[in-house]
């Protein structure tokens, strides 16, 4: 087992307020129990809502967001945060080579025992939620193999995968009992946190239509607040679905070394030491 003040957890999404709105809980679980938790966010969120009255002229919303999910981190103890910078509505025609670099550089800096991302129908099926779907994926394989982007750092194996639901959290915990419904394979408790997600939340201001149509309008905010589901894509498997400790049954190991950076030849040996 990983001792929580090691565990380190990345999240990858697509917009500014996913991470508050899917994972703030975790973020906020792995931070208490000492552990580190980084975000990438792919886009500015630049074609979003503006806010009703407008918090910000159009032009201004990506820089304006930037700095919503920069307040929302600093609130749950996110001590790394990347924008990327990819277009709104956009992110699916990323360069594959280039957000594959980048992400792999993301993880082999954070050497996340623990990735999250939206699952592959992008929990709403929004096309850059799809898109960080899969270069995250993509990215989390070629982050274990030395042979590429060997200029980036060691090669790091990801332990665990997660991905959000096949539907949307709120509306599982409205018709059923969370712990039936396949997909969440993780069930977490963080009602303890549920205070500190809404202020996240509530940083996201220019989003605040949609987020007072998911959370602040409804009489069971609280409740809907205090829960946080994920899937698993790949990891140790589960004893019980579901599981409450995203960081159980995983094992640190030793860096794999596929590729000897003093070799010349960039032959994919295999160093023993
Ligand atoms: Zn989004």
């Amino acid at each position: 087992m990983i001792p929580p003040v090691q565990r380190r957890l990345l999240l990858v999404f697509a917009h500014p307020d996913d991470e508050s709105v899917f994972a703030a809980g975790l973020a906020c679980m792995t931070v208490a129990e000492g552990g580190r938790v980084a975000l990438c966010t792919a886009t500015p969120g630049d074609k979003g809502k503006v806010g009703d009255p407008p918090v910000c002229p159009r032009e201004r919303l990506g820089a304006v967001r930037q700095a919503e999910v920069m307040a929302a981190c600093a609130t749950l103890g996110i001590g790394t945060v990347r924008v990327l910078g990819y277009p709104d509505r956009g992110l699916a025609f990323a360069p594959t080579d280039t957000i594959r670099r980048q992400l792999v550089e993301i993880i082999r800096a954070a050497r996340p025992h623990v990735v999250v991302t939206f699952d592959p129908n992008g929990s709403n099926l929004h096309p850059d939620h799809v898109a960080i779907s899969r270069f995250t994926s993509d990215a989390v394989a070629a982050a274990g193999d030395g042979r590429w982007f060997p200029e980036l750092g060691a090669a790091h194996a990801v332990g665990r995968l997660l991905w959000t639901l096949p539907v949307r959290p709120w509306d599982v915990m409205r018709r059923t009992d969370p712990a039936l419904e396949p997909g969440a394979d993780f069930v977490l408790d963080v009602s303890a946190f549920a205070e500190r997600k809404m202020a996240a939340l509530l940083a996201h201001r220019t989003q605040m239509q949609s987020l007072n149509r998911i959370f602040f309008s409804k009489p069971d905010v609280t409740r809907l607040l205090g829960v946080e589901m994920f899937r698993q894509a790949f990891g140790p498997p589960l004893v019980a679905r579901p599981a409450a400790d995203v960081f159980a049954e995983i094992v640190p190991t030793s860096e794999p070394r596929f590729h000897d950076p003093l070799s010349r030849t960039g032959s994919a040996a295999v160093r023993r030491s």
